[in-house]
């Protein structure tokens, strides 16, 4: 059986001297793999179509399990990305948690479309620790985890100051701090973007201008969040993490000139 489908790569691994074993997202039935015979040479007609965050439409010879990859057809190849060692790396984590928190055959048409679009943010030059930000939070669903963002995770409450606590899965008002001592206390413009990043259309986002200090506190909250309750390691987040010390110490050497 020969199939058509729209994907998206999220892996690719060596498959003896010429082959390589390509997973991919699709839109159409959620992630599948497939060998793709002579992809790991320069000249094949797969080898561009079968890199990382490649998007495209591909034509997959097999019923279930591992297909043969008989064509494909770039739509996107995320030139930028690739060009770009700090987009590279917040695409990479992007790619990695998806194919970590997805078994075959599952994901879906919104999971794809969240996928395509963050990485086309990326691509296209959007701030990429902000778009990594919104892929997690809108993440957090598809591994099944709903922290309580719209009030007080204790009381309710929906006025006040508000922080993050893990105990209490979500934001706590200032009410209630005394409730989990170990809280991680928020400004409102840290409070208001998870909030934003969490509920709004992926569609909609416009340009979003980040101060360093509150990409701080994002980072944090939703690092240990995710720490707590999703138990994933990825390799990809350890290289990012590097990646982010390093840039902050270049920073602060800046601002010390
Ligand atoms: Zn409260």
């Amino acid at each position: 059986m020969l199939e058509k489908c729209e994907g998206i790569v999220l892996r690719t691994n060596d498959y003896g001297e010429t082959n390589k074993i390509v997973t991919m997202l699709t839109r159409e039935k959620g992630k599948r793999g497939a060998v793709a015979r002579g992809a790991k040479k320069t000249n094949s007609r797969l080898s561009g179509v079968t890199q990382p965050f490649t998007h495209g439409y591909f034509l997959v010879q097999g019923g279930r399990g591992l297909g043969t990859m008989q064509q494909g057809e770039t739509l996107d190849s995320m030139r930028h990305i690739r060009e770009d060692l700090v987009k590279t790396a917040y695409a990479a984590y992007i790619v990695e948690m998806t194919d970590r928190t997805t078994e075959d055959g599952e994901g879906g048409a919104p999971l794809f479309e969240l996928v395509r679009k963050s990485l086309v943010y990326i691509n296209e030059g959007m701030d990429p620790a902000i778009v990594t930000n919104i892929f997690e939070m809108k993440m957090l669903a598809h591994v099944g985890l709903r922290p309580e963002l719209s009030s007080c995770a204790v009381c309710g409450e929906t006025e006040g100051r508000f922080g993050f606590s893990i105990r209490e899965n979500g934001l706590i008002c200032h009410r209630c701090f005394d409730k989990d001592p170990y809280y991680l206390p928020l400004s409102p413009a840290a409070i208001r973007l998870l909030r934003l990043f969490y509920f709004f259309d992926l569609d909609r986002l416009g340009s979003i201008d980040v101060k360093e200090s509150t990409k701080k506190e994002l980072r944090s909250a939703i690092s240990m969040y995710y720490d707590e309750y999703a138990g994933l390691f990825l390799k990809s987040r350890r290289f990012l993490e590097q990646m982010e010390r390093f840039e902050n110490a270049f920073k602060k050497d800046e601002a010390d000139d």
